[in-house]
């Protein structure tokens, strides 16, 4: 292959390493936010069943309370019956009032401690969840910065590379190669089978033997650079 047309491809090919390098580097750094999030999202799920659990607790205490309170009035109204003093028809209806009362309250508690009790199952899953979720981060971001620095590493490494063969070419096709990579991406491509790998147009024998002489001809579908095989 022609020298120009050879530093062409190994410049391309330096771009096409560098363009998978900054793929891996972006995939494992989405993989460590990815675990961020997901343990973010075990802890509020954590927190949110804990803060519910408690309210359940707080309302159970108050309706607690509230049967205390009930149980008291009855007691005082059975007191006023036992000793027939005041008003026993007021004493009574008080009487069936509280009982009522105590009756309702008291199956507000036991519905308070189911709720409380299947929570409490929620609560442990949600808690399993949260150290699953925190050890794998764990693991993540002992190995992703690692991984990472090793591919920032070979990324340096590529681009002097890349920049050496660069510097080879000529001013013209520089200008024209940064224009191309910019618009396409690829701005080099195989003529695969007679026709340009990347539009497929058929490469002309006159054109083919005119890039084998070691011209930079570019194709006249897709306007890259073509490269003979
Ligand atoms: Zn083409």
């Amino acid at each position: 292959m022609h020298e120009e047309l050879a530093t062409l491809d190994a410049v391309a090919q330096h771009d096409r390493q560098l363009r998978d390098l900054a793929r891996r580097i972006e995939k494992a750094q989405g993989v460590l936010a990815d675990m961020q999030a997901a343990h973010a999202a075990a802890e509020a799920l954590h927190t949110e069943r804990t803060q519910a659990h408690r309210e359940l607790r707080r309302a159970e205490k108050a309706a607690e309370r509230k049967i205390g309170l009930y149980k008291q009035r009855r007691q005082s109204a059975i007191h006023v019956l036992e000793n027939g003093l005041g008003d026993t028809d007021a004493a009574q209806r008080q009487i069936d009032q509280c009982e009522n009362i105590l009756d309702e309250t008291e199956t507000e508690v036991l519905e308070l401690l189911e709720q409380q009790e299947s929570l409490e199952a929620l609560i442990a899953e949600a808690l399993t969840g949260r150290d699953e979720a925190a050890a794998t981060l764990a693991e993540v971001e002992q190995t992703v910065p690692a991984d990472v620095a090793a591919l920032e590493a070979e990324t340096s490494t590529v681009r002097a590379a890349r920049e050496l063969e660069f510097a080879k070419l000529d001013p013209s096709i520089q200008a024209r190669y940064t224009a191309l990579a910019a618009r396409k991406r690829v701005a080099v491509v195989r003529i695969e089978r007679g026709s340009c790998s990347a539009c497929q147009r058929v490469v002309q024998p006159q054109h083919l033997a005119d890039l084998k002489r070691g011209r930079v001809i570019p194709c006249y579908g897709c306007h890259r650079w073509l490269v003979p095989v």
